[in-house]
């Protein structure tokens, strides 16, 4: 059973997550900030019933098992990378990268969706995510912003238990009310080296409020190939994002891949002051579901 504090917690006593930094000095003191604002009675009252609220469900990701796809594993990749986490991934994308690597949450024409998606109450998921250890929690797809509705009850029950939350997106869809709930954001705009011809990939108006310096957000930038580049100053340059938030991670599902791109990619972020990421995840795992 779950110690859950639905209905119980007034927004305005949230802290203001979604301006949390307390990741950037990785000293994993979030759940003091977190807590901060939350009622301390909320966390000690022991069991409730889940609110009506939490009946709220999502579209996610299924395991071969047939459960909703939350794991506890490292962050491989971006602003957090190494950092112990529990990750939730959502389906449904509006986007179509040619070189997806969780093309089962949205290719309905290369994967069955009964076999590979399935619904979950906000309180089951909340439930699987707090019966694992990692307190910062990562939602991910898919495009989660396309549930970022359906997601605000989830995030706020997180929250409640002291939970830090990341989302990944992909940039061409604005947060909403969620955002009250969100640590950080790590923001993925796809390029054109991506193969998504005809769909619009970059919406400025979007990218410029995740690029505010009152929202913690890092732009992170799959790059395949060096003409890549050029094209990341100019939507870094255009959106207002400091150098410092932009990350700049290589394109590839194996280390062979991700070893070459990334020598000539580190060196482009020496030049401009950027970030650089590799994707941890698969040199330790390789490319497989639920790590
Ligand atoms: S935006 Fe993300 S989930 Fe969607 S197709 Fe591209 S890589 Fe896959």
């Amino acid at each position: 059973m779950v110690e859950c504090s639905s209905g119980k917690i007034d927004p305005k006593t949230l802290p203001k997550v979604g301006r949390d930094t307390s990741l950037v000095g990785l000293g994993y003191d979030w759940a003091v900030t977190i807590d901060s604002g939350v009622p301390r009675s909320a966390a000690a009252t022991g069991p409730e019933p889940l609110g009506a609220e939490l009946a709220e469900r999502l579209t996610v990701a299924r395991m071969p098992d047939g459960s909703p796809e939350v794991f506890a594993t490292i962050q491989g990749e971006g602003a957090s990378q190494g950092v112990p986490s529990t990750f939730l991934r959502l389906a449904v994308c509006n986007l179509r990268c040619s070189w997806c690597d969780t093309a089962y949450t949205w290719d309905w024409k290369r994967y069955a969706r009964a076999e590979q998606t399935r619904t979950a109450s906000a309180g089951e998921l909340v439930a699987s995510i707090a019966a694992l250890a990692p307190r910062n929690v990562v939602i991910t797809g898919g495009e989660p912003l396309i549930q970022r509705r359906q997601l605000v009850p989830l995030a706020r029950e997180l929250v409640a238990l002291g939970r830090r939350i990341e989302v990944e997106t992909n940039g061409s869809i604005a947060p909403g009310p969620l955002a009250e709930f969100v640590a950080q954001f790590n923001v993925s705009p796809k390029l054109l080296s991506s193969g998504n011809e005809g769909l619009r990939t970059i919406r400025p108006e979007v990218l410029r409020a995740f690029a505010d310096p009152s929202v913690n957000a890092f732009a992170k930038f799959v790059v395949s190939n060096p003409e890549d580049v050029d094209e990341v100053d100019t939507i870094v340059r255009e959106a207002g994002f400091q150098p410092e938030h932009v990350i700049l991670m290589p394109q590839g599902t194996t280390a062979a891949e991700l070893n070459e791109r990334g020598r000539w990619l580190a060196n482009a972020c020496v030049a401009r002051g950027y970030r650089f990421s590799t994707r941890l995840h698969i040199f330790l795992w390789g490319d497989k579901r639920g790590v």
